[in-house]
């Protein structure tokens, strides 16, 4: 007999049945290990995190050109950020109210979607002539251009400051708004010259033209030196405008190496108004009013996308489905200055204004 290991607590001798004594202490001794594993894994995932946390992961954006920082523009694929949800929750809104609205407002606002696969909702309801409304640092090329009446005034704006930078008012608006039937006669055209194939990579069937919106406008150039005008591409004093068109709520609808996204050729003349905030993230993110509304989409009011254009200006945008069968509640904030446009496809997208509380 030996004593010695008869008198260690943990000892179990294996040679006979265990004793309740012998399976009690097997539990003890199994409790205790793990008890030391699980302690071991919860140090190391702690380790991993704290490491994490010093890897830099805001966004590099190129912000050559603008005039607002970006200190932590928040990315397209932003689900990390769903986890901070519950905790940040309050500090979103005070206050919320809910609106009812209709199906057919999805084909509504500044952001609807028109391209390839998604008409244009409407015909030229809210555009008007640009003759009357323009200021002298630009040209029409007729009095029937026309746009939208709410975005005449960032037009001129743009146009106001361009020329006062650099002397020139011979950016001229050659189209805005395109009636279905102007578009078909258009769309007809190009086919009948080079063919329905290649006409398409340029030209929008009657019906999936963006001009329709009244939202959009191509650039050419005044030019008396040569008989009409000549194309506009965005370059020399002109990249100005392409470069700084996001501050006036332009963005450059078909940029390059976007084609199979836009579904378009690079157009340098082709600019679309989709509001500030959008326009901002849209170019400085370098994507494309597509990617856009599938970044927004992964949003709703309990985890916004927060646009920050430094300083105080600021915006969370969410994303609300609609209900085909009867009309969608939405949550605003209550009190809060915010902007609600359809997408044109199946919901709302809902930019508010980030309350800076001081
Ligand atoms: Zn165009």
């Amino acid at each position: 007999m030996n004593r010695t290991k008869k008198k260690n607590f943990l000892y179990i001798d294996l040679s006979k049945p265990m004793t309740y004594g012998d399976q009690f202490k097997l539990m003890f001794i199994i409790m205790f290990i793990s008890c030391v594993l699980f302690t071991l894994i919860y140090l190391f995932s702690l380790i991993g995190r704290n490491g994490k946390a010093d890897t830099p992961s805001s966004a590099e954006v190129s912000s050559a050109e603008a005039s607002y920082s970006v200190p932590n523009e928040e990315q397209p694929s932003v689900s990390s950020e769903v986890s901070q949800v519950s905790e940040m929750n309050t500090e979103f809104f005070d206050d919320i109210e809910t609106l009812h609205l209709k199906y057919d407002e999805i084909y509504k606002g500044d952001l609807i979607l028109v391209n390839k696969n998604y008409k244009c909702p409407s015909d030229g309801e809210n555009v008007v002539s640009l003759k009357d409304l323009k200021t002298d640092s630009y040209v029409i090329t007729d009095y029937s251009v026309s746009l939208d009446k709410d975005i005449i005034v960032y037009l001129n704006q743009m146009l106001d400051d361009f020329e006062e930078l650099y002397g020139e008012n011979d950016v001229m608006v050659a189209c805005g708004y395109r009636s279905y039937s102007n578009q078909e006669e258009i769309f007809d055209n190009e086919v009948e010259e080079v063919g329905v194939e290649e006409a398409e990579k340029w030209v929008a069937r009657p019906g999936y033209s963006e001009h329709q919106t009244g939202l959009v406008l191509d650039f050419t150039l005044d030019n008396d030196s040569e008989q009409g005008s000549i194309k506009y591409d965005g370059t020399d004093i002109y990249e100005w405008i392409n470069k700084n068109s996001y501050k006036y709520g332009f963005i450059l609808r078909y940029p390059v190496g976007k084609e199979e996204i836009t579904g378009y050729s690079p157009e340098p003349w082709h600019f679309r108004y989709v509001d500030f905030p959008a326009a901002f993230y849209i170019m400085q993110n370098e994507i494309t009013l597509e990617e856009y509304i599938d970044a927004v989409r992964k949003h709703d009011i309990n985890s916004p996308l927060l646009i920050d254009g430094g300083g105080e200006n600021k915006w969370y945008v969410y994303y609300v489905p609609a209900n085909e069968d009867s009309e969608t509640e939405v949550p605003v904030p209550k009190n809060g200055n915010y902007k609600i446009s359809g997408d044109n496809v199946q919901g709302f997208i809902i930019t508010a204004d980030v309350d800076i509380k001081g």
